[in-house]
């Protein structure tokens, strides 16, 4: 018998004992894997969930949560539904102040940091032209409908009291709608509640906004850009990520065209049309509800001020790619000298 052959020997009776432990492993609740599962429909858009699991039972119950955070999300802060506490105020804010849950003070009172930021590019008050609009259907607001509707366009309209946790707007025509920070806020709520049952390695996606938690032992998560005028699938590059959150914004999401004018879902605040000055932003940064909020900027003002903007900011890189399909990165991006 040679040495090679002695390695691999195993008498049967323990040989037998290791395929019968294996089998009892495979279905024991102990056994480890990465869970993974995509969700159509809630806030008009796809989830998904994956984490590394020790146990089944644990991990589907912890998803169920995280799905029904992002309802509840979509509940109140949809401006589809009537119902929603974001309609509420909408509905009633210009009548005077108005008491509203702490979740949504908190979130407008981080969307007006971001409108700061942004030098006013991301404006949740672009609603106030905004609901004129009718991407699914190709209906769009006419100048002098436009015109009419703009001076009710300024997030200084929306005047938050943080001691009685009240909203008001200061005129009327204000209009409000958080489609552009809720699903990387959903994201992040749903990490929030993966981290409280204990998982320390996940991902969760909701549409173009996305955040992990831990890597893949040892290894980052791979997060692949898609290339805005390519099928989907073909990506202009792969990010590895640990520990971050990605937003994408690309002019190919909610569009239409008419007369060679493409018309799509983010709004110039300043001029009340539709912002086109870059096909798709990528924002990186810690959590999605500000790479979420900050992808919209470059649409807005345009890839050299935004960068300028994403420069600025120590906890975000960005990748945009420009009309003419070249495509500029963030110092933080750039490959070492
Ligand atoms: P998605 O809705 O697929 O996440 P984006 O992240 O690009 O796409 O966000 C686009 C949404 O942002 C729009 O549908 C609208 O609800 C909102 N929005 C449009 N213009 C602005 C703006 N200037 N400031 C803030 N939010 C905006
Ligand atoms: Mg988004």
């Amino acid at each position: 018998m040679t040495s090679n052959a002695k390695r691999t020997y195993i008498p049967w009776p323990v040989g037998f004992a290791a395929a019968a432990w294996l089998l009892a492993g495979a279905a024991s609740p102990a056994h480890a894997e990465w869970v993974r599962r995509v969700t159509d429909g809630i806030m008009g858009t796809r989830i998904t969930v994956e984490l590394w699991s020790e146990d089944r039972a644990k991990a589907d119950e912890a998803i169920d949560a995280v799905l029904k955070e992002m309802n509840h999300i979509d509940e109140s802060m949809s401006t589809y539904k009537p119902s929603s506490e974001v309609s509420q105020v909408n509905a009633r804010a210009a009548d005077g102040p108005m008491r509203i849950s702490k979740e949504l003070f908190d979130l407008l009172s981080t969307a007006q940091q971001y409108s700061q930021i942004t030098d006013g590019a991301f404006d949740i008050t672009y609603a106030s032209v905004g609901y004129m609009y009718d991407f699914r259907n190709h209906v769009r607001p006419n100048e002098a409908q436009i015109a009419k509707a703009l001076p009710a366009v300024n997030y200084r309209h929306v005047l938050l009291d943080a001691k009685k946790q009240t909203v008001r707007f200061s005129q009327r025509g204000v209009r409000i709608d958080l489609g552009g920070i809720a699903k990387g806020y959903s994201v992040d709520r749903g990490i929030e509640v993966l981290k409280s049952y204990g998982f320390t390695r996940a991902y969760v996606a909701a549409g173009g906004d996305s955040r992990i938690i831990g890597d893949r032992f040892g290894k980052p998560w791979i997060v692949g850009i898609r290339d805005p005028r390519k099928e989907e699938g073909q990506v202009i590059t792969r990010i590895p990520l640990v520990d971050a959150a990605i937003s994408t914004s690309g002019d190919y999401e909610r569009y239409f065209e008419e007369d060679g004018v493409r018309y799509h879902h983010i709004i110039d605040p300043k001029t009340g049309h539709s912002a086109s000055k870059v096909r798709s932003a990528t924002v990186i940064g810690p959590y999605a509800t500000r790479t979420d909020g900050l992808s919209k900027t470059a649409f807005v003002l345009g890839p050299e001020k935004a960068m300028e903007i994403y420069n600025r900011l120590d906890d975000i890189d960005a990748i945009i790619v420009r009309l003419d399909g070249t495509v500029i990165y963030s110092k933080g991006l750039e490959p070492a000298k």
